[in-house]
Parts: structure tokens; C-alpha cells; sequence
């Protein structure tokens, strides 16, 4: 029996009711999987966003969770964060300070000023060990993938200590080899979506994702082996929707519900919708030294965010080229309310959109927004505009 569901049957459900059980978890803020999964006697490692090597956790046992923040009000939380920072930062220590989550450890990166202090915040509030990753600042240095290897390395003795058990060379080769097929599996997926767009609706793909960061990957590997070619097997045909490529949710993430909102009214063909679990573009691969193959693959052949500062990599380039890529007629550029790094972003990118003369509606977003009137409102005219142009 998995965690992804108490029982053992899901595969003789039919495919609506496994996608509904799969939006169900994502948007349940308690997540129940990694509760089942506690119970078996594992344990958790957390991870706030972006990008996270999740085969270290996974090679000693440990389940890693992609902290996201969620959809709740952090009263817990409020009082630790000052009112001005964006909202992931505080429902993401909201979720274990409210007992929805219990983890062993917890690890962040230094993306911006207000996840540089999450993990002194998580050591002052629980027993756990807290952990700062620092992935390069200067990708474009030659001792970059040098210098990675042993953060990882640093990372996987504290690991290791929280799991009690050393790793091998090949517990990491056997959990990269999980992990590549995991990308393969969303690779498809957005094949998927970039193709033919009408046999999956933008929240489904939406769910499909997120549970990459909430089940152990051999089950979210088998989950995606059993929906991708049900999905692939869909009939219909386009309708007359514009295909527009939605950029602005590499950290904090959209509402569910306003996924569903912009599925509704557009085919989301590509977008950064948790784009760290699915940072590395191509198989990591079987090698003499899996830290240092994890590490040259986070510098060598991966996505993009406004996080990572790679010059080979000017970003308006990347989501000019993410445009061309899905067929694409436009873009929704949103930020994060009180984002820095979102925000500042945002205005490059809507200039080289400008310039390239690809339709863009710019717009920002909140985890836990309720309303979405307004937005509706601006996508029915954005669209109204660019089919009846
Ligand atoms: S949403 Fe922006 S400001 Fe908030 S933690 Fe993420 S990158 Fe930092």
C-alpha cells in the first residue's frame, strides 16, 4: 500500500476520479500523504522553493517535501514576519506551526531577503535541525560545479546524520535513477500540454506537478505511467482559445482557483508553475560521482527563475524561447505581491515581450487570494482583444 491513497485500488478507478483524488491532496493543506508516509516510520525532509536536489533526501530513505507555502491564513506565523513580506514565507512556517506538517528537517536557500532568514526562524521555533543550501551566486565561474559538489556534499553528511545512515555511492545512482525518470514523466506531461492542450485542463496538470513534492517519487512515478497515457488517449479537438504561456509563479504559486480560472479562459501551453521540480532539463545520468553529476546538471542543463543568475542564460531570452517553444500567442506575467525578485523581473520581461511584439497581460498573484472577479474580467478582455484583433 502507497501513501498516494489508503487504498490499495485507485488503478481501477476511472481516470476523472483519479485526477479529482489528485487535486483533493494538493489542495488539502494538512498533506495527508506525507502524514501516511510519517506513519510507516520515514522521515521528512522539508525544502523551500526553488530548486532542491531531492535524490540526497530520497538516497537515505527520507521523504522530500516541496514547501509552497498554502492556502491559509497564518495566524501562527504572522506574528514571527514582518507584515511586509510575501505570503509563501509565512504560510510555509504556518503549515508545521499549526501541526499540518511535521517535519526532521528543513532546508532553504537564500533566494532573497525574505527566505535568506527562514531557516533561523524555523531553528528558533522547533527541535528539528534547519539548514541553509547556498547554490551559487556566480554560475559562470569554472570552479561553480566544484564548489556545488561540496554544498552537496555538506548537505548530505547533515542528511545523513538526521536519517542515522551513510550514504553509498549507489543509494545516490539509484535515486537519480528514479528522479530521471520522474523528469522524463513531466517532460511528457508537458509535451502534453504544449500539443494537444485540450485533453488536460491547466489545474490537472497543475496537480499532477505538485504531487512530484508530496509522494515518493516511485509513486509519483507510477501515478504518471498510469494517468499520462489515459490522457494522451483523450479525443476532441483545439478549440478556438488563445495558447499563452504564464510566467511569474517560479515561488510563490497561484490559487488553485485561479489556475482553473486561466485554464477556463486560455490553454496554458508551458509556464513556471513550480518550476523547481523540473529545474534539471535533461537525465542527470549514471556516473562515478552522482554529487558531482547532480551538481553539473543544476549548472549545465537546467531551467530557469528569476533565483538563479546564469549569464548564458539572460532570462528574457529564456521566456522568448519558452514562447516560441509551446506555439504560444501570449503571455500572463505575474509577480507575487511583495516580490522582489518576481517584480524586478517582470519589468525586463515585459519590455523584451514588447520588443519581440508577443501580447502580454501583466497581473500579480497571492496564494491566498479569494477573489478572482477581477481577474477574470481582465483575461476576458485580453482574450476578447487577441481573438477578435
Ligand atoms: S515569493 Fe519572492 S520574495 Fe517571497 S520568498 Fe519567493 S522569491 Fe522571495
Amino acid at each position: 500500500m502507497g501513501v498516494f491513497d489508503e487504498a490499495d485500488d485507485w488503478r481501477e478507478r476511472t481516470l476523472e476520479d483519479v485526477l479529482l483524488h489528485c487535486r483533493d491532496l494538493v489542495e488539502d493543506p494538512t498533506f495527508p500523504t506525507v502524514a501516511r508516509f510519517r506513519e510507516t516510520g520515514g522521515k521528512v525532509l522539508g525544502h523551500f522553493q526553488v530548486y532542491f536536489p531531492e535524490e540526497i533526501a530520497h538516497a537515505a530513505g527520507m521523504l522530500p517535501v516541496k514547501l509552497r507555502g498554502a492556502p491559509l491564513d497564518p495566524d501562527h506565523a504572522e506574528s514571527r514576519f514582518g507584515s511586509y513580506l510575501c505570503s509563501i514565507v509565512k504560510t510555509t512556517l504556518e503549515l508545521p506551526l499549526a501541526g499540518h506538517l511535521k517535519l526532521d528537517l528543513f532546508v532553504s536557500h537564500p533566494i532573497c531577503d525574505a527566505a535568506r532568514n527562514l531557516a533561523a526562524i524555523f531553528s528558533r521555533n522547533f527541535a528539528h535541525p534547519s539548514q541553509i543550501l547556498y547554490l551559487p551566486q556566480n554560475a559562470n565561474s569554472s570552479h561553480t560545479v566544484t564548489y556545488l559538489r561540496a554544498e552537496y556534499a555538506r548537505l548530505q553528511a547533515d542528511v545523513e546524520a538526521v536519517a542515522e545512515r551513510a550514504l553509498t555511492h549507489e543509494d545516490l545512482r539509484a535515486s537519480i535513477a528514479v528522479f530521471d525518470e520522474n523528469r522524463r514523466l513531466l517532460r511528457e506531461l508537458y509535451a502534453l500540454k504544449r500539443e494537444r492542450p485540450w485533453v488536460v485542463a491547466a489545474e490537472d496538470a497543475y496537480a499532477l506537478v505538485a504531487l512530484a513534492g508530496m509522494l515518493p517519487r516511485e509513486e509519483h512515478n507510477e501515478l504518471l505511467r498510469w494517468v499520462l497515457p489515459r490522457l494522451a488517449a483523450r479525443g476532441g479537438k483545439a478549440e478556438d482559445r488563445v495558447r499563452v504561456v504564464f510566467e511569474g509563479g517560479f515561488c510563490e504559486q497561484p490559487p488553485f482557483d485561479l489556475v482553473r480560472v486561466i485554464g477556463r479562459a486560455c490553454y496554458v501551453v508551458d509556464d513556471d508553475w513550480l518550476i523547481g521540480l523540473r529545474y534539471l532539463t535533461d537525465d542527470v545520468g549514471r556516473t562515478d560521482d552522482p554529487l558531482h553529476a547532480l551538481a553539473e546538471a543544476y549548472i549545465e542543463r537546467s531551467s530557469y527563475s528569476p533565483v538563479q543568475h546564469d549569464l548564458r542564460k539572460p532570462k528574457e531570452e529564456m521566456l522568448l524561447a519558452r514562447v516560441r517553444g509551446a506555439d504560444a500567442g501570449a503571455v500572463i506575467l505575474a509577480a507575487a505581491k511583495m516580490c522582489e525578485p518576481g517584480l524586478e523581473e517582470q519589468v525586463a520581461y515585459a519590455q523584451s515581450l514588447e520588443a519581440a511584439g508577443v501580447p502580454f497581460l501583466v497581473t500579480e498573484l497571492e496564494e491566498n487570494m479569494t477573489s478572482f472577479s477581477g481577474i477574470e474580467l481582465q483575461l476576458e478582455t485580453f482574450v476578447e482583444n487577441l481573438l477578435f484583433a
